[in-house]
């Protein structure tokens, strides 16, 4: 049985007030005859997906989508975490360890001892990291770098010309030669083992062949194509 509610048979204000509120509520509804069902109203096929979801997450997220970090599956899940956390400051130098309170002996780089270790010196202007990156940029034929922050270590591989598959490559030595780095750097830190660069470049250069060659697909690269970035 259907029931009609007419104004007249409206007892008080309240009553009126909710039923306007009622009918606006219905104005969109358009009743289709069939069986009713569940549908996600954050994707137009109105079927809900976890890739849906977090597009729609990252469509509609606050934050910059510039900074949004490029995880690159050419390199193990860890090595990806390593800039993943420096990116948001979450690396435990000196600096980040002081605004927590955590008391440590010197806030100084310990590779240069020249100036308060952060995130950004370690990897962008210690003296290290500035001979790193320009050896790099000489390995992968790209023209002498301006590397003023670790975003635009991130950004490298999209300012670079190269090719998308290149490209990727080139991200990846990014990530493994930041993890490397890192590493380095815990190694002089927890056990007092001095960083060498050649033994540096040498890691990322072989950690990188291993990974990328697998990882890529690219079974037939050889270590002298890797040595001159023809991949
Ligand atoms: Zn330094």
């Amino acid at each position: 049985m259907v029931g009609y509610v007419g104004y007249g048979d409206l007892t008080s204000y309240e009553e009126l007030e909710e039923l306007r509120g009622l009918l606006k509520l219905c104005e969109n509804v358009k009743l289709k005859a069939g069986e009713d069902m569940i549908c996600w109203s954050l994707d137009t096929t109105g079927s809900f997906t976890v890739k849906g979801l977090k597009r729609c997450i990252l469509e509609n997220s606050l934050s910059d989508p510039g900074e949004v970090f490029k995880w690159n599956r050419l390199v193990p899940k860890k090595v990806n975490f390593v800039s993943w956390r420096a990116s948001l400051s979450r690396l435990p130098t000196f600096d980040a360890l002081k605004k927590r309170n955590i008391p440590v002996l010197s806030d100084s780089c310990p590779i240069c001892g020249e100036i308060e270790e952060s995130v950004e010196h370690v990897f962008v202007s210690c003296g290290l990291a500035q001979i790193m990156w320009s050896i790099i940029a000489q390995w992968c034929n790209l023209p002498s770098l301006l590397i003023l922050s670790f975003r635009d270590v991130m950004d490298l591989h999209n300012f670079s010309s190269l090719p998308m598959e290149k490209a990727k490559i080139l991200h990846a030595i990014c990530l493994t030669a930041i993890w490397c780095l890192w590493k380095k750097r815990n190694e002089l830190v927890h056990s007092g083992i001095p960083i060498k660069l050649s033994t540096l470049l040498e890691e990322i250069k072989v950690l990188g062949y291993l990974w990328i060659k697998n990882r890529a697909k690219k079974y037939g690269l050889t270590w002298e194509d890797w040595c001159k970035f023809r991949v």
